[in-house]
């Protein structure tokens, strides 16, 4: 006899992908492993909060970011936890009327709020001059207790600290080396975020992802404030030193707020400009986020990851989600994706358990 593991379904990195994946599969009582290199979470998931909306102009993200706010619905219940801060959130762009027709066209449940109310949801914020669009179902990730509960889901089936090394295909299962253990899998699932095209690479696949490198800073909120609920909000109208957008959102935790530049294509490569970004957010929150102390600030650096820029050169924002098979391997690769956990969690689980990669997956999908 072999001296294997056996598993049905092996999941290389335990991110809010993996995990979500993996909880889906352990519901169904099948026989998963999750492997990490490190701390499950610890890489891009990290942190306290991430912006829960819908309000995408591809209309598969769209159906997706829906779809998965019904499972954080269920989740929530599930888990007997908040999970979600039902606030709403703020998009601010140069012809709000334009989008905010086009939203209500795909069915968002939007509305301009009058400086007034925008005091009231964002009180960090001075109002802004331009007209302001609530999406009313959008909120505020409780990232950190997300991952937490996932993590408590899975028992056995979640390896910390425990790197994949190798795959290697053979006849009807693939190897996964481990440094302590080899397993057999039936098929293989590799989320493991900014190291996925590595990984791909080794086994002669190409996986058409990138990351970049970001600092957001979190402030502290002025005592006044710190009980108070709060919207995020994403302002596609500031092109200061051109970036894309700014946006700013709850923390969730230890009374501060996070604040950030999404920086332009040109602005990506390497380590981006750390000493301009800290510079360029520091100089927003002076001008325009009064209820933060600007005087103390915490810098979180972090990998995202996106599809590579479109070939056509239109305007990177990452809309695109993509899953490379190879035999029984599947390279799933994408960026802004907590929001989309449940949803994905139970697409990817159903790919791996023997259906076709879904259209809104493929490559030319
Ligand atoms: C600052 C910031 C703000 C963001 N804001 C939002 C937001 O508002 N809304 C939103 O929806 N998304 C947001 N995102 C994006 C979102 O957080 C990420 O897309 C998501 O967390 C990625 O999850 P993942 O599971 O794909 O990857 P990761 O969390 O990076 O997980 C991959 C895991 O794979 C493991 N791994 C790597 N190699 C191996 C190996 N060989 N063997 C085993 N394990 C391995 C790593 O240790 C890691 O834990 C934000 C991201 C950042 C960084």
């Amino acid at each position: 006899m072999l001296p294997f593991e056996e598993t049905e379904i092996a999941i290389v990195g335990a991110g809010i992908v993996g995990l979500s994946v993996a909880h889906v599969l352990r519901g169904l009582g099948l026989s998963v492993r999750c492997f990490d290199a490190a701390a499950a979470g610890g890489a891009q998931s990290a942190g306290g909060s991430r912006i829960m909306r819908a309000a995408y102009s591809d209309a598969r993200m769209l159906w997706l970011a829906r779809k998965a706010r019904d499972g954080w619905d269920r989740w929530e219940a599930a888990a007997g936890l908040a999970l979600i801060d039902r606030t709403g959130s703020f998009l601010i762009v140069e012809r709000p009327q334009d989008e905010l027709a086009r939203l209500e066209g795909l069915g968002l449940k939007v509305r301009v709020v009058p400086p007034a109310e925008q005091e009231e949801l964002l009180p960090v914020r001075r109002p802004w001059s331009r007209p302001v669009i609530l999406e009313e179902e959008a909120g505020t990730i409780r990232a950190r207790a997300s991952v937490e509960w996932l993590k408590s889901s899975l028992g056995e089936a979640l390896l910390e600290h425990t790197a994949v090394l190798g795959l290697s295909q053979r006849s009807g299962h693939v190897l996964v080396s481990t440094r302590k253990a080899i397993y057999r899998a039936r098929r293989v699932l590799v989320c493991a975020g900014m190291q996925t095209p590595v990984i791909g690479r080794h086994m002669g696949v190409e996986v058409p992802q990138v990351y970049s490198v970001h600092q957001r800073l979190l402030f502290p909120l002025k005592p006044a404030l710190r009980e108070r609920p709060m919207v995020s909000f994403r302002d596609k109208s500031d092109h200061r030193q051109g970036v894309l957008y700014t946006y700013g959102l709850p923390a969730l935790h230890d009374d501060l707020f996070a604040v950030g530049l999404e920086p332009s294509d040109t602005d990506r490569s390497g380590g981006g400009h750390p000493d301009q970004v800290v510079e360029h957010t520091l100089a927003l929150v002076e001008e325009t986020l009064p209820g933060l102390d600007a005087s103390r600030f915490d810098i979180e650096s972090c990998v995202s990851t996106s599809l590579e820029h479109p070939a056509d050169g239109a305007p990177w924002e990452s809309e695109r989600l993509e899953v490379v098979r190879r035999g029984a391997v599947d390279f799933f690769a994408g960026g802004h994706l907590f929001k989309f956990a449940p949803a994905l969690g139970e697409m990817l689980a159903g790919m791996v358990l023997g259906s076709d990669v879904p259209a809104m997956l493929q490559p030319d999908g």
